[in-house]
């Protein structure tokens, strides 16, 4: 069970998103920065989300009625205009996910504010508006990084961990909500096999793979939760991967009542119901920490 389910629009028992990001070949220019550019299989692996796996994608979306929510680092907005303009055709959202994959607890403060902030730019030309929603490379958020949400005004951070649902988190700055992730509903641990950057995975078959993203949603349904896979089109994108996937997506829009949105709809969703009174949500407070926690 779930202490405080969140009310969901006409009666929904489970609020769905199916959250992807589109890493593509940043991922080997950030951690091989001097030879990345000429390692041609991971850059393949890499291209074969923006070129393949996103128009397969956007069609299942398109054919089910759905839109929902993409993290895209700023340099793959520049350097694949072609998927960034169909999926803001489609009508999706388009989150921060730092420049070029960049995880911020390795970058100063001024370094992190930098690539930040360049990000965002990219995100204002390319779709016209500021991003609302961050999610952080490899999920690496600090409390500058949440510093720098709420001073630029997101509503979301989609990157952390302490709720089944969304909840929101509170500084002496302002506030935000947070859309916890988990790794249960991330497709890296059961498809990523990337020796450059360190993962060996042993690569699962698709059905098996997936079928832990569906136990997970099971448990949220009877629950009354909040169902968000986290997964790469690189890797979920796959051919066979997908058609399980879109298979299961229209099985449960057929006969489930789920509210599939995008997370910055979701979260808007969560702050009326707070505003009319129908629901308290729950708050964390940061920093956790003034300091590292000394051990003797
Ligand atoms: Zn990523």
């Amino acid at each position: 069970m779930i202490q405080n389910p969140i009310p969901w629009p006409n009666g929904a028992r489970c609020a769905c998103a199916v959250t992807f990001d589109m890493d593509a070949d940043s991922l080997i220019h950030i951690s091989r920065p001097v030879d990345g550019h000429d390692r041609l299989y991971p850059i393949t692996m890499g291209k074969y989300g923006p070129t393949v796996a996103i128009p397969r994608i956007l069609e299942t979306y398109r054919r089910l009625g759905i839109k929902q929510s993409f993290f895209i680092p700023a340099w793959c907005i520049e350097q694949y205009p072609q998927a960034i303009d169909a999926i803001l055709e489609g009508g999706h959202e388009i989150g921060h996910h730092g420049y070029l994959h960049e995880d911020p607890t390795e970058h100063s403060g001024a370094e992190q504010k930098y690539w930040f902030d360049r990000a965002f730019e990219v995100h204002k030309k390319a779709t016209g508006k500021p991003p609302r929603g961050y999610r952080g490379p490899v999920y690496n958020v600090n409390q500058t990084v949440i510093d720098l949400l709420i001073e630029n005004a997101f509503v979301y951070d989609s990157s952390l961990m302490a709720d089944d649902i969304p909840y929101v988190m509170q500084t002496p700055a302002g506030a935000l909500y947070e859309m916890p992730v988990h790794w249960g509903t991330d497709d890296w641990p059961p498809f990523a096999h990337y020796a450059e950057i360190g993962y060996m995975m042993p690569v699962r078959g698709p059905s098996d793979g997936l079928r832990a993203f569906f136990e997970e949603f099971e448990a949220h349904y009877e629950a009354g939760g909040f169902w968000m896979p986290i997964v790469h089109p690189f890797l979920t994108g796959r051919l066979a991967r997908w058609r399980q996937m879109e298979k299961f997506l229209e099985e449960v829009m057929n006969t489930k009542d789920v509210w599939f949105a995008p997370l910055e709809e979701i979260a808007a969703h969560i702050k009326s119901v707070t505003d009319d009174g129908s629901y308290t949500p729950r708050v964390e407070h940061l920093p956790y920490y003034e300091g590292p926690v000394l051990q003797r």
